[in-house]
């Protein structure tokens, strides 16, 4: 497990209007600790993945200021920067969302969607390796019961991480899925799939930021050669973890 040692701690500019709380609310994760109490207002988005660098275990404490600065701490080694990127990029903050008020004003459904969830981005999976597990997890099986086997495979393989008394298990690094014999709930080719997907990470394939460079057509062959990764999942994890933009959006420098 990780130790709750002082954090290294870094601060993002959200460009436009972004709200936290509707970020943490879109994957039921807004955290208030007794502590917060009134005085302090807000409460906290607690994140809990792989770091594009080295695939290392790493939490994240994230509040928001009144003034709109997001603030992190960081629970785990690692890259303070590198970490500061991949929060930016699950959290659609390195996006200018300037111009998005202008679209709600000229297109009413946008602008109505607006106004029921202000300050809303969409909040991307952590990394293309981990959607791309989830592909082949949730295959031919419901979604709630996919969830509950990913969960079992982070608290039973993969890593836990403690942010300031909060604790939370990451999904197992590649080494792990590489080396996976058999896992309850697991069917059919899933464990050969995920073997091999573990293998591709460590093999560089599924570098998160490489992938996300590439033109779409590039990409999605490259997520399509993976073992277990079909049409429909290429797509999901492109759009969900390379955090494919309409070509309107702008990408901050
Ligand atoms: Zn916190």
């Amino acid at each position: 497990m990780i130790a709750n040692t002082p954090p290294a701690s870094f601060e993002i500019e959200p460009q436009g209007e972004y709200s936290l709380e509707e970020s943490a609310s879109f994957i039921d994760a807004w955290h208030k600790a007794p502590a917060d109490g009134p005085a302090g207002g807000g409460g906290h988005l607690h994140l809990a993945f792989l770091t594009d660098s080295g695939w290392e275990p790493v939490g994240l404490c994230l509040t928001q200021a009144a003034s709109g600065t997001v603030h992190a701490d960081v629970y785990g080694s690692g890259e303070t920067m590198r970490i500061k990127d991949q929060v930016a990029r699950i959290l659609s903050l390195d996006v200018d969302g300037r111009g998005w008020p202008e679209v709600g004003r000229r297109d009413p459904v946008a602008g109505r969607l607006q106004n029921t969830f202000p300050g809303f981005r969409p909040v991307n999976w952590s990394n293309a390796y981990e959607a791309a597990a989830w592909c082949i997890l949730s295959a031919r099986i419901a979604m709630r019961q996919a969830q509950g086997m990913k969960d079992r495979m982070s608290r039973e393989l993969g890593h836990e991480v403690d942010i300031h008394g909060h604790r939370l298990w990451v999904f197992p690094s590649p080494e792990r899925l590489a080396a996976l014999g058999s896992f309850r709930g697991l069917f059919g080719r899933k464990v050969e799939y995920l073997n091999r997907l573990g293998q591709s990470a460590l093999e560089g394939r599924l570098d998160t930021e490489t992938l996300r460079r590439m033109p779409p057509d590039e990409s999605l062959a490259a997520l399509r050669s993976l073992a277990g990764i079909g049409e429909f999942g290429s797509q999901l994890v492109r759009l969900r973890a390379l955090s494919a933009w309409l070509p309107c959006a702008k990408r901050m420098e």
